[in-house]
């Protein structure tokens, strides 16, 4: 289960708070400590750490919180308003153009994924908008691919538009784009090419792509199951392509919770979306609050 070692530990060091009937400076120290290695064993960015430690400690010691009633508890509050300011305080909705249609890029590793996200994402938005998308199929490198896509789009009865493998990609989503404006697609989300790690031609690819359709989202999609990766990638793909979000798949197995929290302090860029399984129906909106709230158990 995702986050299960952390929350342990982070309710350990909070307990052992909790049963003193005073706190001392000493003991705050302790907490911290234990809070830190907690941190840094969920694989969380060490930067990250120390900063959110820093923070803590600061707000613990200058509001007098010590002396105060409660400091145990106060405590308790003070790391969960800082994990919720760390992951991006609140949810950050989709950017919408102005006029129709909407183009979402979906980039990321192989793998990570793109695909059953790009899916998911289309059902949330023919559901809770009654919108029709288009999902363009842009990754020629595997035919895999392309049939994944259109499973995935039929079953949930969302059209792909392919032009097979043998098309140059940025041709692709330039046909593509003219068919969504021709049938008035409230939203594009382009399927890009995945790649076992990031490299030049990729990246050229996707700049190219991001070019021609002004994407109104750049949608970084990463496993939380590569940890420490997973934040590396999205620099990566921040630095090369300005990307406005992320989503983290696989929240539903055993990650250890590093990427959830440093992916935004280390990128900037919020987090959008979670994945919580492989069915279609299984992508949340992220809430910064409620994720703290579920890591601190
Ligand atoms: P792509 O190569 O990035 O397009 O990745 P895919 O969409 O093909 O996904 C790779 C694998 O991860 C597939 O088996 C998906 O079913 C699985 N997957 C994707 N998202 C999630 C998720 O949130 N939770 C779980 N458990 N599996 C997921």
């Amino acid at each position: 289960m995702a986050f299960e070692g952390l929350t342990e530990r982070l309710q350990k060091a909070m307990e052992k708070l909790r049963k003193k009937p005073k706190v001392t400076d000493a003991d705050l120290r302790e907490t911290m400590r234990e809070i830190r290695l907690a941190l840094l064993e969920a694989d969380v960015n060490f930067a990250v750490v120390k900063d959110f430690v820093k923070k803590v400690r600061e707000k613990a010691t200058g509001a007098e919180v010590l002396k105060g009633l409660n400091p145990a508890q106060q405590i308790v509050k003070i790391v969960n308003e800082e994990l919720t300011v760390m992951m991006g305080e609140t949810a950050v909705a989709l950017e919408k153009a102005p006029h129709i249609p909407t183009v979402i890029m979906m980039v990321g590793l192989q793998g990570a994924g793109k695909t059953t996200t790009a899916g998911k994402l289309a059902l949330k938005l023919k559901e809770e908008e009654h919108a029709r998308p288009l999902m363009i199929a842009a990754d020629v490198y595997r035919p895999a691919a392309i049939t994944q896509l259109q499973q995935v789009a039929d079953s949930i009865d969302v059209p792909v538009f392919e032009e097979g493998t043998n098309v140059d990609p940025v041709q692709i989503v330039k046909d593509g784009m003219d068919q969504a404006h021709a049938n008035h697609n409230d939203y594009v989300l382009i399927d890009t090419a995945g790649r076992l790690q990031i490299d030049e031609k990729l990246m050229d690819e996707l700049a190219q792509i991001k070019e021609l359709t002004h994407p109104n989202e750049i949608l970084l999609v990463v496993d939380a199951m590569t940890g420490q990766n997973a934040v590396n990638t999205a620099e990566g793909f921040n630095d090369q392509l300005d990307i406005t979000g992320v989503v983290l798949t696989k929240l539903d197995g055993d990650t250890r919770g590093g990427a959830a929290m440093s992916i935004r302090a280390v990128t900037g860029k919020p987090i959008k979306f979670v994945g919580e399984g492989e069915k279609m129906t299984d992508l949340d909106v992220f809430h910064p609050d409620r994720m703290a709230s579920r890591i601190l158990g």
